[in-house]
């Protein structure tokens, strides 16, 4: 069966990254400084044995942090309508910051079906992020380094139930 998942998130968090690996190539861009990806970009994405399309949400590095919420609100909504399935990224080496609270309150709102990814956690990093993620209300936070290809067993197996 073939659904869509959307990656959405605050700008840095890996999104694009975790986007490229799900595609197998460069279709988003990375980079250091925020500001690099626009809009929300498509592409046909494997993870084990499952075949989807992914959709890396970008777009919101530009804007000042007066309009950041509404645009990342309408833009978040937009990818949200669209997919099947949403993949909420937070950093866990940051933690829950309140832009990450804003996220997660669009996601009860709209009741999509979500996964929430605690990435950067490559080694021990993001232990402390891991635990806090259970306080957005969320479920089971997968812990994962999108950068690194860890965590993606994890990820498939919460994935899964949801296709
Ligand atoms: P986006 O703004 O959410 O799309 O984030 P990007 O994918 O552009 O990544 C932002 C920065 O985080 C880049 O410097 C990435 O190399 C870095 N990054 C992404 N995933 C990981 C990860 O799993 N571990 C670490 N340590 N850095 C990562
Ligand atoms: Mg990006």
């Amino acid at each position: 069966m073939s659904f869509t998942l959307a990656i959405v998130g605050r700008p840095n968090v890996g999104k694009s990254t975790l986007f490229n690996r799900l595609v197998g190539r460069k279709l988003a861009l990375v980079d250091d400084q925020p500001g690099v990806t626009r809009d929300l970009r498509e592409g046909d994405a494997r993870l084990f044995d499952l075949r989807f399309t992914v959709i890396d949400t970008a777009g919101l590095e530009e804007v000042t942090d007066d309009s950041l919420q509404g645009r990342m609100r309408r833009l978040t909504e937009r990818a949200v309508e669209m997919a099947d399935i949403c993949l909420f990224l937070i950093d866990g080496r940051m933690g829950v910051t309140p832009t990450d609270e804003v996220f997660a309150d669009i996601l009860r709102k709209k009741s999509a079906r979500v996964i929430l990814g605690v990435n950067k956690a490559e080694g021990a990093a993001g232990d402390g992020g891991a635990i806090e993620a259970w306080s957005l209300g969320l479920g089971e936070p997968v812990r994962m380094s999108a950068e690194h290809g860890e965590g993606m067993d994890d990820l498939y197996r919460l994935l899964r139930p949801l296709v």
